[in-house]
């Protein structure tokens, strides 16, 4: 199906008690019981299957660039996606989850081929772009897609949704919501175009992203997502304030945090970069717990100050979920 050439019948190699910090762009996190890499689809099949008659979690990692792992670490097996397949067909490019996205957009460039290069210099895999409907500079991922390929992790049944039944809306999709849905592959149809032109944008686009200097921090990028709001009072004030028209209704989680005067805010060794509000950063040898604490007290904060309650883009994960309050 791919020009992934890798035999696909290698016995799963497991490692255990793995840190996942060297996995992650934070830096940050505790071992994996197990750990392991799909190259192939059989690879996951059977990674999948371990966790299941094992009867413990699993986690897709991929580029680990949207990923804050928890002190204690992740009791089950990690799978590293490592499917790198890619094959373009007139319009269409059809590429697996392992592919980083960068080289997509590159591959993409040189084969004329335009549609994705304002998402150039976003870091991590083509999978987890896929998971999330990364997006900047007002394009996504999901508005290209054609078809996504995905395998029920219960059933390994591969299954292909069309772009409309994949429910990609701003960072989130159908894979988002559905813990179960594993993207191996998806397809996209794109616009021809003279491939220097592709290039020459998707290096505009980095260049841009390099000026922010915000590619050098410890951070997931956004921590959390643009929040809608619905006080036309604050949505005035933003308007105003930045000269623009808020989009969907989202102001950006970056200018609340600014209003909440929480710049440069720190927690141990975790700090709201003081470039970027809505970045947290690791500024050394920050925990997940000092992370996550971070994380409520910007929460509070615009909470109280600006009545919005703000939502992690981040995928926390190795976190007790907060359970009911005794009484
Ligand atoms: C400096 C910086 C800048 C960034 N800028 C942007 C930006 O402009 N726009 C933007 O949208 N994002 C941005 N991000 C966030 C991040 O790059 C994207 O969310 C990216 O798409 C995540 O992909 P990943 O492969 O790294 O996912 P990971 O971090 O590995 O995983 C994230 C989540 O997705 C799940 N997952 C990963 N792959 C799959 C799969 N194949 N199937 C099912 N679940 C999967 C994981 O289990 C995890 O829950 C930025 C991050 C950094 C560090």
């Amino acid at each position: 199906m791919y020009t992934d050439q890798r035999k696909d019948n290698q016995p799963l190699e497991l490692s255990r008690d793995i840190p996942l910090a060297p996995f992650t762009s934070f830096k940050i996190g505790g071992p994996a019981r197990f750990l392991t890499k799909a190259r192939t689809l059989e690879q996951l099949k059977q990674a999948l299957s371990f966790a299941k008659a094992e009867g413990i979690p699993f986690l897709i990692v991929g580029g680990g660039s949207n990923l804050l792992v928890s002190d204690r670490g992740f009791d089950g097996i990690a799978i590293r996606l490592q499917m790198k397949g890619i094959k373009v067909q007139g319009n269409r490019v059809e590429a697996q989850a392992g592919v980083d996205l960068m080289a997509l957009v590159e591959h993409a460039a040189h084969w004329g081929l335009a549609g994705i290069e304002r998402l150039a210099g976003i870091p991590g895999l083509f999978g987890g772009a896929v998971r999330g409907n990364a997006g900047a500079y007002g394009s996504c991922i999901g508005d290209v897609i054609e078809r996504v390929h995905a395998l029920r992790a219960d059933t390994l049944e591969l299954v292909t949704l069309a772009r409309d039944a994949c429910q990609f809306q701003y960072r989130n999709s159908r894979f988002k919501k559905d813990h179960g849905l594993v993207v191996v592959a998806a397809s996209l149809l794109l616009e021809p175009g003279a491939p220097q032109e592709i290039l020459s944008r998707a290096e505009a686009t980095v260049r841009k992203r390099q000026a922010r200097q915000l590619q050098c921090d410890l951070s997931a990028g956004s921590f959390f997502m643009n929040p809608v709001v619905r006080d036309p009072e604050l949505i005035q004030r933003f308007e105003t304030e930045q000269g623009t028209h808020c989009r969907d209704g989202r102001i950006p989680a970056g200018w609340l945090i600014d209003r909440a005067r929480l710049r440069s805010l720190s927690v141990g060794a975790a700090m709201v970069s003081p470039r970027h509000a809505n970045y947290l950063i690791n500024t050394g040898n920050a925990s997940a717990q000092e992370m996550v604490r971070l994380a409520e007290l910007v929460k509070d904060e615009v909470r109280a100050s600006l009545g919005v309650q703000l939502e992690e883009e981040v995928s926390c994960v190795g976190f007790i979920p907060a359970g009911p309050l005794p009484s």
